[in-house]
Order: C-alpha cells, then sequence, then structure tokens
C-alpha cells in the first residue's frame, strides 16, 4: 500500500509499503476513506517529539471501513464504517477504567502516528478496537465526524469542560486555530455571555467570527488584557483557554481571568512558562492541564447526528489520499492558503463534496 511516511526532521514521503497485518487479536484493520493532517504531524516534522522513530507513518484522525478484525474483537465487524479515536484505550487499565485514555497504562493513549503507524495511508492497523473505535450511523458523512477523531473532544474536553464554562460566562480563548476554533464552537454548547477570541493572525480571528466569537482581538495590535478588563468592569474573564502552545500565551490566559476564574491549557509546550503566583496567589484561580481523552466523542456525535453541532466547516481543502504531499504543503502553509483542515479522501469517502458533487452530476 501506499503511505506518508516520516524519514527524520523535515524529511516525508509518499512511499510504497507492506500493507498492515493483524498483530494482536485486538487489532483490526481498516480502509482509510478520508483523513486528515494535525498541527502535531508538523511538529512531529519539525523534530519536537523524538519519541517518533524515522519511518512512521503520520496520521491520527481517520474515517475509515473496517477489513479484517482479530479473533478477540467483537463489537465491530468487515465492512463497518468506523471513526478512530485518535487515543487508543487497552480499556483495562485504571485510567481507561476511569474514562481517561489519554493516560492508558496498558499500550494505549495517544500512539497513532506517534509511537506505531498512524492513518495517512491506504491502510491502517487499529489496535484495541473495541475500545477505542466508533460505528458511524449511515446518514453521517466522513467530514461531519472526521474532526471527532481530536480537535473536537480536545477543545470540548480539555478547554470547554476542564474550564467548567457555564451559562453567561465571559469566555477568553488564545489561539483561534483550529483546537481554538473548537473551543469557541463547543463553549456554546454552554451559553457562555461573551466568548473572545484573541489571536496574532487576521484571517483567524475573522474565522472566529464565523464560528461563534462576539469579539475578536489582535495581541500583534491590542492589548487584550485591557480590553477584557473593559468587558467586564476591570475583573476578568471567567474562563481563559489557552490554545497555542508558547509561554507568552499561557502567561497571558493566566492574567485574563477573574478572581475565582479557571485558566484551561490545551496548547502543547515545549518550554517552560511563568506561573506568577506572586499575583496569582491571593485570586483563587484553577489551572487546569490535560491531554484529550476523547471519552466525548459519543456524545459530540449525537450532537452532530442532531443538527447541534456541525464541525464540515473546518474542512477548507480537499485532497485525494494520493496527493497527501501537496495537501501537506497547503497545510503547513495556512497564513498564506487560509488552510483550517485539509481533508485526505480514498477512493471510497463519503464527503459531503463526493456527495454533493455525486448530486450536481445526476441532476
Ligand atoms: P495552530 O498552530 O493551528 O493554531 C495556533 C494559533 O495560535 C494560530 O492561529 C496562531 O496564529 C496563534 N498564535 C500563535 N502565537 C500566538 C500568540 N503569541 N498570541 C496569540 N495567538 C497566537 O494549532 P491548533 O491545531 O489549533 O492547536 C492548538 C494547540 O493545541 C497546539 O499547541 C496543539 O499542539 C495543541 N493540542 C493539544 C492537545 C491536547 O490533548 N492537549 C490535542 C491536540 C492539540
Ligand atoms: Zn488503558
Amino acid at each position: 500500500m501506499k503511505a506518508l511516511v516520516y524519514h527524520g526532521p523535515g524529511e516525508r514521503s509518499w512511499d510504497s509499503v507492506e500493507d498492515p497485518k493483524i498483530v494482536d487479536p485486538t487489532d483490526v484493520i481498516v480502509r482509510v476513506d478520508t483523513a486528515t493532517i494535525c498541527g502535531t504531524d508538523l511538529h512531529i516534522l519539525k523534530g519536537d517529539l523524538p519519541e517518533t522513530k524515522p519511518g512512521t507513518i503520520l496520521g491520527h484522525e481517520v474515517v475509515g471501513t473496517v477489513e479484517e478484525i482479530g479473533a478477540g474483537v467483537t463489537t465491530v465487524a468487515p465492512g463497518d464504517r468506523v471513526l478512530m479515536s485518535c487515543v487508543s484505550a487497552c480499556g483495562r487499565c485504571r485510567y481507561c477504567k476511569a474514562g481517561r485514555y489519554g493516560q492508558c497504562l496498558g499500550g494505549g493513549g495517544w500512539i497513532f502516528g506517534y509511537k506505531i503507524n498512524g492513518v495517512q495511508a491506504e491502510y491502517a492497523r487499529v489496535p484495541f478496537a473495541d475500545n477505542s473505535v466508533y460505528k458511524l450511523p449511515d446518514e453521517l458523512t466522513d467530514e461531519q465526524v472526521l474532526f471527532l477523531a481530536d480537535i473536537l473532544p480536545t477543545a470540548y474536553e480539555v478547554g470547554v469542560l476542564n474550564g467548567m464554562v457555564s451559562p453567561g460566562d465571559v469566555v477568553a480563548i488564545v489561539g483561534a486555530g483550529p483546537v481554538g476554533l473548537a473551543a469557541i464552537l463547543t463553549a456554546q454548547l454552554y451559553t457562555p455571555g461573551r466568548i473572545v477570541a484573541i489571536d496574532l493572525a487576521d484571517s483567524r480571528l475573522e474565522g472566529a467570527r464565523l464560528f461563534g466569537a462576539d469579539m475578536t482581538i489582535n495581541n500583534g495590535r491590542d492589548d487584550p488584557t485591557a480590553a477584557i478588563m473593559e468587558l467586564t468592569d476591570g475583573l476578568g474573564a471567567d474562563v481563559a483557554v489557552e490554545a497555542v502552545g508558547v509561554p507568552q500565551t499561557f502567561e497571558l490566559a493566566a492574567g485574563l481571568v477573574r478572581p475565582g476564574g479557571r485558566i484551561a491549557n490545551v496548547g502543547v509546550h515545549g518550554k517552560p512558562a511563568t506561573l506568577h503566583l506572586e499575583t496569582l496567589w491571593t485570586r483563587d484561580v484553577t489551572i487546569t492541564t490535560g491531554l484529550v481523552d476523547t471519552f466525548s466523542i459519543p456524545q459530540l456525535m449525537r450532537l452532530v447526528a442532531s443538527g447541534r453541532l456541525d464541525p464540515s466547516s473546518f474542512a477548507t481543502h480537499r485532497f485525494a489520499i494520493g496527493d497527501t504531499m501537496a495537501a501537506y504543503d497547503v497545510f503547513a502553509d495556512a497564513a498564506n492558503t487560509g488552510a483550517l483542515k485539509v481533508v485526505l479522501n480514498g477512493p471510497e469517502s463519503t464527503s459531503a463534496h463526493e456527495l454533493q458533487l455525486a448530486t450536481a452530476v445526476a441532476s
């Protein structure tokens, strides 16, 4: 089969590789129908995550069709359309039993396209299938659910739920990339009073308004702290979500919340950030961190099915899976291409785009 292979920092290629095979009885083999690329894949390509060994197939977000199941798999069968969680769950360890799959001790957690071969390929091996894949209702297209593999549950669980967004809250979201935008989308499930998006890129702030932000601040030009203080009578935001992953944005988020407020860190940090306890110690703030567990996938999928949540507008560019190399170029140059998520379509994908094309051709 063909796959996008990481060959060390800065090196990737679309290679012919061996087809994946069932290794453990809890594995399934899935044909890739629709996949996407994550900012984290770019981090790996930069060499930020040395745990990923050259030769690894990248990718952890995919909708596919089960081709083959291991002897121990009982809940999915060949032919089933499934969404794979970006996080695998052994289902047996202390953390999995508490629904905290991101911390799995039994060989799961975030492994796809990181510690084992990923899903930017024609086929993929999926370990712990019974606990880690979700059967899809026929009426949902691949693109409607694809972003539930990672960015939606990440923003919802690590941003909105950890931040305890509540009705009427002023919510400041620092960073309006796909994850920050997903936080804007899922925060609205709790009817906040105001959502304020902060980013350095005007194009991202435009996206933030489309996804439901009430106010946007370009922190390269304007002072976000002053603007939030003015909006909240000098108190600060109820919740600040950090969705960038650099020291400045964590420190900014920590300074935006009111006494008693919550700071939910989502960004992946490679460097230490300063925690200003000399000002925060009297302010009763709560700081949370987290790796996504994806326990919320079934809940988010019901919201998509009922029309209450529509993540399909994250898809800004579409490529045939064979053009994954070109898709990376577009995604990596988001500032110029305006890419949010680039979708990789396998030959059997059921994307809204393809359905529309089919309808257009038929009529
Ligand atoms: P992204 O890089 O696409 O978006 C980041 C946004 O931050 C961009 O719009 C950029 O313009 C903006 N930005 C950069 N520097 C800024 C600054 N100083 N001030 C304000 N805005 C700034 O990333 P993404 O895909 O949206 O992901 C966001 C973060 O979430 C990343 O760090 C990613 O690794 C992390 N993440 C965490 C988890 C988890 O489980 N905790 C899961 C997935 C992703
Ligand atoms: Zn586990």
